[in-house]
């Protein structure tokens, strides 16, 4: 197959058709599979300039842009469509790099009968996603438990907060659409929820242990987060392990639907903890006012 690459002024004699929100370098990896050739091969006879495809996700020049829509026959606006290049800075920071966090086994498993195994679509690396938009089914976590065909409803601990989870995530694709009613940025508001605190432990009630804001509103939080401490870190949502994500887009549906929890939350978030937690609340109005005035109504 891979006298079908030698001649490179010429597009591809096949081009596969990409399954529905497939990110661009998963469809060119399925090119390369095609073609039985390595991805870095083919990144390197379509003269991208970057032997890795999956930069391309979220960088993109035009002249990459240019090479890939004429060896592709593709349309340069379905192409950067296929990436996260237009992303606001503030949802970039929940899209998950390295190994993609989550999958839809229905959609993989349509995607394998059509002849389009291993495609990822772009949703995989959505840190607020917990359900697939294709099919609506739940996700699966595919790091810590990449051999269960159990949903996160099934695996999270947070599983009976499920209703308030698509609640928030419903919140956040929302706002991303330009929906202007927001007083507060669900995305600092994520950050803000994540901020750390300690919690008065013990009989006589001196001993501090560690806690999280949400822990406020989800008790079982603080307990369950203890163990993998470092892993917990508001500046870095998207790195929140996915079967904490329910508890995290569940608290947020609740401080929509009611921002006076916030004053709650304030009161129980110490130190360092409490003046973290205010900037991000006033991050969240500020960002929230900016994203209003971007899109008028
Ligand atoms: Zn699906």
């Amino acid at each position: 197959m891979t006298n079908d690459l030698e001649n490179d002024h010429r597009s591809l004699p096949v081009v596969l058709r990409p399954v529905a929100d497939e990110l661009l370098s998963s469809w060119l990896v399925r090119h390369a599979a095609y073609y039985g050739v390595t991805g870095p091969f083919f990144a390197k006879w379509l003269r991208l300039g970057t032997p890795n495809l999956s930069t391309l996700d979220h960088r993109l020049g035009l002249e990459q842009v240019a090479r890939l829509s004429e060896k592709l026959r593709c349309d340069p606006v379905t192409l950067i469509a296929m990436t996260f290049v237009g992303a606001t800075s503030q949802s970039a920071e929940l899209i998950c790099r390295g190994r993609v966090p989550q999958m839809c086994r229905a959609c993989a498993d349509r995607h394998a009968r059509e002849g389009a195994s291993g495609a990822v679509p772009r949703h995989w690396r959505k840190a607020w996603r917990v359900t697939c938009p294709a099919c609506g089914a739940a996700l699966s976590d595919t790091n810590e438990r990449p051999n269960t065909r159990e949903t996160l409803r099934e695996t999270s601990p947070f599983g009976g907060l499920w209703r308030e989870a698509l609640a928030g995530e419903a919140i956040i694709e929302r706002f991303l659409r330009g929906d202007c009613s927001f007083e507060l940025s669900p995305f600092a508001l994520m950050r803000a929820l994540l901020v750390q605190t300690w919690r008065p432990f013990g009989a006589n009630g001196c001993n501090p242990v560690i806690g999280w804001a949400l822990g406020t509103l989800i008790p079982e939080f603080d307990e369950l987060a203890r163990p993998i401490k470092r892993r917990i870190n508001h500046a870095a949502v998207a790195s929140l392990p996915i079967s904490f994500r329910p508890a995290l887009l569940a608290g947020l549906s609740r401080a929509i639907a009611d921002p006076a929890v916030l004053n709650a939350i304030r009161d129980e978030t110490i130190l360092r903890g409490r003046r973290a937690f205010e900037r991000l609340r006033e991050q969240a109005r500020i960002d929230a006012h900016a994203a209003a005035k971007s899109h008028p109504t």
